[in-house]
């Protein structure tokens, strides 16, 4: 007969392994299921310095190691797998990966959300050959070099900071004429001598011959064209939600993230929602783990009722 484990998680990040922390401290049979490794989005960042009790700041990836390591030494288990359909019909919940098929009584999705593309001709073909959507991770390539950092929120003027700190030039496209990202940020940005900002303006296409030379920018009032000469593009116009491999069987907000509030508690009973592929108004590390631990809580309470 097929294993049916109490609680199998979906995602790595920070949200994920904090309920397999919860999970595994409270004696459910537990297991997550990551891609690739550890710490999600956050293991691509290089200092974070607003998660509490790192006096000095810690990267990302460190991180996410040190959080998987806390889960596993209650015993929570991790499988690299990708999953790709889930079935929440039945009391029992199926969850089908490329490593095989996984049976739960609750599920806890902590698949976050992946950096939203330009959608532009020749965007894909380019990535890593100077389209990237990571400025922690690829940012030390453009050394003494220009670049171009698109968005107005907060991780584009973070990303337009640290790239300053390492560029000769920076130029940071924006499609308003105002940033989005909070005033802490304004300041330092207007100040850094090798930030320029481009308003109104959005990228419509890239000169390229093997690599980024360059981007044309359109604006966004007079429809005029330019071109402008860079070595890099940074791409930081929000993240979309990892939640196609649902297939609807959970309910969506209209931005495709799963409709849970505090509680984490979906449309479905059982199934719950942790971390950035939530409504929610904040996304940060500590806002997940925080996710993490309230899924532990109504997951007992819910395994309790069922029980
Ligand atoms: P965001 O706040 O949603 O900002 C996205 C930016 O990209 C906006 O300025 C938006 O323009 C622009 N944009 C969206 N689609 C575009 C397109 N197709 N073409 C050109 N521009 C486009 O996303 P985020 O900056 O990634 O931040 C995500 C969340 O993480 C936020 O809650 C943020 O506060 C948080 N965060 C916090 C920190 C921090 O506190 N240190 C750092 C990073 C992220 P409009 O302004 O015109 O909509």
């Amino acid at each position: 007969m097929k294993h049916i484990y109490d609680m199998v998680i979906i995602g790595g990040g920070p949200a994920g392994y904090t309920a397999a922390l919860y999970a595994a401290r409270a004696g459910f049979d537990t297991v997550l299921l990551e891609r690739l490794s550890a710490g999600g989005q956050m293991a691509l960042t290089g200092d974070i310095d607003n998660y509490p009790g790192f006096e000095e700041g810690v990267d990302g990836f460190t991180l996410g190691m040190k959080m998987q390591q806390g889960a596993e030494r209650f015993g929570a288990k991790t499988e690299y797998a990708e999953v790709e359909g889930v079935d929440f019909s039945g009391q029992i919940k199926k969850i089908k990966t490329n490593a095989g098929d996984f049976s739960a009584k609750t599920v806890v999705i902590a698949s976050g959300a992946n950096p939203r593309e330009l959608g532009i001709a020749k965007e894909k073909e380019l990535v890593g050959r100077g389209v990237h959507y990571c400025a922690h991770c690829d940012g030390r390539f453009y050394k003494d070099k220009t670049v171009i950092v698109v968005g107005g929120g907060n991780s584009a003027a973070a990303d337009a900071l640290y790239l300053s700190r390492l560029a000769k030039k920076v130029y940071l496209v924006h499609r308003r004429d105002t940033l989005r990202a909070t005033k802490i940020y304004h300041e330092p940005l207007m100040k850094a001598e090798n930030v320029e900002f481009l308003w109104n303006s959005t990228v419509s296409d890239f000169a390229a011959e093997n690599r980024v030379t360059g981007v044309i920018l359109k604006n966004v009032n007079t429809g005029n064209e330019t071109e402008i000469d860079c070595d890099g593009v940074f791409v930081s116009i929000g993240r979309k939600p990892a939640t196609e491999f649902l297939g609807g069987a959970v309910e969506l907000d209209q931005s495709g993230y799963i409709v849970a509030d505090e509680s984490t508690k979906t449309s479905v009973p059982g199934v719950f929602a942790a971390g950035d592929v939530r409504t929610k108004s904040l996304r940060q590390v500590v806002t997940a783990v925080a996710d993490g631990a309230a899924t532990v809580h109504h997951a007992e309470e819910y395994l309790a009722e069922i029980e």
